[in-house]
């Protein structure tokens, strides 16, 4: 790392942490200490010592055109010109709204709040306070963010540092989540055949990301609709990481099922502090002030995050954004794909769209069980021969890469180099 890193991260272990204000952010899983960023423009970040990286971190998934886009900058620019936040309404929300929906069909009724931590947390007491049961359900290695309920046996960093709970989460409360292999429907079908009257809902990432990508299973999702409507329960599906990213209108357009509920983040806020829930018109107006359950934010919806949003959903319009998209991660896919077949690393790439894992294991990576089956101190190898031939990837065997609509040829080519040259010094490390 460098030297003007290595001063910022001591210093802020005074203050903040492990030095960081998200655990995700700590090298701990991959060795070293984290570079400390000076600024990013397009597919690449450059940190405090002059060094630059082509990114697929990506702000852990938001930054789809990639780091400061002139416009986004510029629509961020003319918002705070008049005025940073109100406490009132204001047009921008409704705009953000329209291009949601325009994507998202199944929300009728919408509520912004400024992470997806909050939207997942706020559709849990939606889904509770809508059906009267207090059950929730998830799936082993999802993460749906920190709130109370949500961290069991959650993926990410829990995942990452192995403490797959976290102290300070009421056993009263931890009770009511109930946690299922992923991708297994029979056994949401058993649990809701002796319980289904007590859960309010099934919360599931449509595809996993916060394990690494692992995606669902044909019939999985379609599984989970069927039961859900069948016991009176609703599905949440969590697009916070897929929602305008494996498509569109996200997983539930590629897949073809309609949740009750969708909790949305990340891409939306196009880089700023945003989250959304919403759904079915009449779950959501049980929202406050229509209805009883109640929800409230200072900063929701605040104009810079909006515009920051409406700027990105708008230049996502573009014809072939997609589908560039999907070419430039299929490219990666391959590039790396050969690179761990010339190393003779068991390696397994899995991807959706422009998400996608590398896994250092053999078979196929569809669920928790064998995902930790995954090395990760190979990884961690991996991990830093990349950064040393400017590559940054997440630190961390157990998270997605992204890639944005600014990554180049050039980027793809010159990533695929790195990393045969990174899997060579990974197997001799071995
Ligand atoms: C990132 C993420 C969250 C939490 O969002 P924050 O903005 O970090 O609070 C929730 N669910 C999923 C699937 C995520 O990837």
């Amino acid at each position: 790392m460098g030297e003007r890193s290595r001063q910022l991260f001591e210093e802020a272990a005074r203050y903040f942490p492990g030095g960081v204000n998200s655990p995700v952010r700590a090298f701990r899983a991959v060795g070293g200490e984290p570079f400390f960023v000076a600024r990013a423009s397009g597919s690449r970040v450059t940190d405090v010592d002059g060094r630059s990286y082509i990114d697929y971190v990506a702000s852990w998934g938001p930054m789809i055109l990639g780091h400061a886009h002139p416009r986004v900058v510029a629509a961020i620019q003319k918002a705070a010109e008049t005025g940073t936040s109100y406490g009132a309404p204001t047009e921008l929300e409704t705009r953000l709204a329209r291009l949601i929906q325009a994507a998202f069909p199944s929300l009728e009724r919408m509520r912004f709040v400024s992470s997806g931590t909050e939207a997942c947390m706020s559709a849990l007491r939606v889904a509770r306070g809508f059906t009267g049961r207090s059950g929730i359900v998830k799936f082993e290695g999802g993460y749906h963010g920190h709130a109370d309920s949500l961290l069991v046996k959650a993926g990410s960093g829990g995942l990452t540092f192995g403490v797959p709970d976290s102290l300070g989460v009421p056993a009263d409360l931890a009770r009511h989540t109930l946690t299922l292999p992923y991708n297994d429907v029979e056994a949401v079908r058993t649990l809701f055949a002796a319980r289904g009257a007590d859960l309010a809902g099934v919360i599931v990432e449509p595809v996993a990301g916060n394990m690494g990508v692992v995606p669902p299973r044909p019939g999985f999702l379609e599984g989970l609709r069927e039961i859900t409507r069948r016991h009176g329960a609703l599905l949440i599906l969590d697009e916070v990481i897929t929602g305008f990213r494996v498509a569109r209108g996200g997983a539930q357009e590629l897949y073809g099922v309609t949740p009750d509920l969708t909790c949305l983040g990340k891409i939306v806020g196009g880089g700023l502090p945003v989250g959304v829930y919403g759904g079915r018109a009449e779950i959501m107006e049980k929202v406050a002030p229509l209805g009883a359950i109640y929800q409230a934010g200072t900063l929701s919806g605040n104009p810079l995050a909006m515009a920051a949003g409406v700027e990105t959903l708008t230049l996502l319009q573009a014809p072939g954004a997609y589908a560039d998209l999907e070419a430039k991660a299929e490219r990666l896919e391959r590039g790396l794909a050969e690179a761990a077949a010339a190393s003779r690393l068991p390696t397994r790439v899995n991807r959706v769209g422009s998400m996608l894992t590398a896994f250092f294991t053999v078979g196929p990576v569809d669920d928790y069980a064998s995902v930790r089956r995954a090395d990760a101190g190979l990884y961690g190898s991996f991990f830093r021969a990349m950064l040393d031939r400017g590559v940054s990837l997440a630190p961390s065997q157990f998270e997605a890469a992204f890639v944005s609509l600014a990554h180049t040829t050039e980027d793809l080519e010159a990533t695929t180099t790195a990393a045969r040259e990174s899997l060579a010094v990974a197997a001799a490390s071995r």
